[in-house]
């Protein structure tokens, strides 16, 4: 093992110090991976310095998502004290499902859970559990809206054609789990939105009754909180209100921006967030932790057990089933998602998670005051989001970003809201420093600049 750590330790260094040289790793073109890199698997073993040489290359020619030359999705950067309880984790490889096999470590996720349901004001009916990735959090919350509306489900399937309600600016995981629960994609409801792509309460009422009336069971409100295009937040009071009317399930997609909770300046944007039956985030986007930290909490743990318990003789041999915790997840076998965001807010406490969040809003502004106050550019994005998005010179957001990748400059992303196509810059990264945003303008510019040719048909200012 020592050796295999000290190898650990070669490919690690060298990458940092790569990366500060590289922040973009050389473009592979996908039709010419298998012929840049030998990533065939043969017959034969290979020699111990064959095997690290391999190894490096394909670390080396990995896209870096840790540099400030990553802007793509919504998560970068590399938190350090999160990856030593990622690492830590690997080591240990527990399996969440029991006390037997993960003892002290579920403590670290039900102190986890404990801590956000208190954040969020709820008591000890509360709980929750982790999963990979947000979708799958999502679809947690889905399960248990369908197997409250209808108890029947989990033994006899759907007796009776279920509604879903979300916007046109909620994740694709939400008719995605639509599919899965058996409610299908055709029973998924759009609630119309404003022009900052919030749901507007006014229209969800109608909708409802008109289910109704049309033999329909409406199960479910999803809203979001940091919608993946604007980062926008739908409004939490009006919607709740008329959920509780109508004993629909609510729950709240925070896999993006839901990490507000932890912000006093900035909590306010998911105001109401104590009267929703179900809440997820993802650690690995705005906090910052390796992937995948996917929390999902619920007011009243029955709806955990309800869905997700299974008898397994085999499995749970001993202890309470408060401290098996495979009696309220998703899965049997599951990897440790909990120790790396416990040993970062072990570390930094609360507070030093607030000052990740704010520092996230602030070099959002930063950005944002660049693009609003430079006439070559458009903002179609707002205040008090994560996600700038614009355009240069008229040029088309795709064509930009397509070839800033291909020349391995940056990578970011494009986006669309109504009409509109734009470069969606996040700022998502909290090692980032002011200046590493106005540095993304400036190599942007440049690029343009030096390849003139290539957009001149477009430029318009
Ligand atoms: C990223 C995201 C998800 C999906 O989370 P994964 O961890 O990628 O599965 C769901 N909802 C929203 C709003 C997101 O931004």
């Amino acid at each position: 093992m020592k050796n295999t750590l000290d190898l650990f330790h070669r490919i690690t260094n060298d990458l940092l110090q790569d990366e500060k040289e590289n922040p973009v790793a050389k473009h592979i073109p996908s039709s010419k991976l298998f012929e840049t890199l030998d990533l065939s698997l043969k017959g034969d073993p290979l020699s111990e310095d064959e095997f690290e040489k391999v190894l490096k290359e394909l670390v080396f020619a990995s896209p870096r998502t840790a540099t400030k030359g990553f802007f793509n999705q919504l998560f970068g950067g590399r938190n350090e004290k999160a990856i030593l309880g990622e690492l830590l984790a690997v080591m240990l490889n527990n399996s969440m499902y029991t006390y037997k096999a993960a003892g002290a470590q579920i403590g670290v996720e039900k102190v986890i859970l404990r801590e956000v349901c208190n954040l969020i004001g709820w008591d000890e009916n509360s709980d929750g559990t982790l999963a990979p990735g947000g979708s799958m959090t999502n679809f947690m919350s889905m399960l248990m809206a369908r197997d409250k509306a209808s108890a029947k489900v989990s033994s006899q399937g759907l007796q009776q054609k279920m509604i879903v309600y979300t916007s046109k600016e909620s994740h694709y995981s939400i008719p995605k789990n639509a599919t899965f629960c058996g409610i299908g994609r055709d029973n998924v409801r759009y609630i119309p939105t404003d022009n900052q792509g919030r749901v507007e309460a006014s229209h969800l009422e109608k909708m409802i009754e008109d289910d109704i009336a049309d033999g329909g069971l409406p199960v479910m409100v999803n809203l979001t909180a940091g919608t993946t295009v604007l980062g926008s937040f739908d409004p939490i009071r009006p919607v709740s209100a008329i959920c509780k009317k109508h004993k629909l399930w609510l729950h709240v997609d925070g896999a993006y921006c839901g990490s507000v909770m932890f912000s006093k300046k900035y909590k306010h944007l998911i105001d109401g967030i104590e009267l929703v039956d179900s809440f997820s985030f993802n650690a690995h986007k705005m906090i910052g932790t390796p992937l995948s930290c996917s929390i999902i909490v619920v007011k009243d743990k029955k709806h955990l057990y309800d869905s997700f318990s299974n008898d397994a003789s085999y499995l749970y041999q001993t202890d309470h089933d408060g401290f098996n915790l495979g009696k309220t997840s998703l899965q049997c076998g599951r990897r440790n998602d909990a120790l790396k965001f416990w040993t970062l807010w072990k570390s930094v406490g609360t507070s030093g998670l607030e000052k990740i969040v704010d520092h996230l809003f602030a070099l959002a502004d930063t950005a944002r005051e660049y693009v609003r106050n430079n006439k070559d550019y458009t903002l179609y994005s707002y205040d008090e989001t994560i996600a700038i998005c614009f355009n240069y010179k008229g040029i088309p957001a795709r064509k930009i970003c397509t070839l800033l990748y291909e020349h391995s400059e940056l990578l970011v992303g494009y986006g669309s809201f109504k009409e509109d196509e734009f470069i969606r810059l996040i700022t998502i990264n909290a090692q980032n420093e002011h200046q590493d945003l106005l540095d993304f303008f400036k190599i942007m510019e440049q690029f343009v600049a030096d390849n003139v040719a290539l957009f001149e048909e477009h430029i318009t200012v």
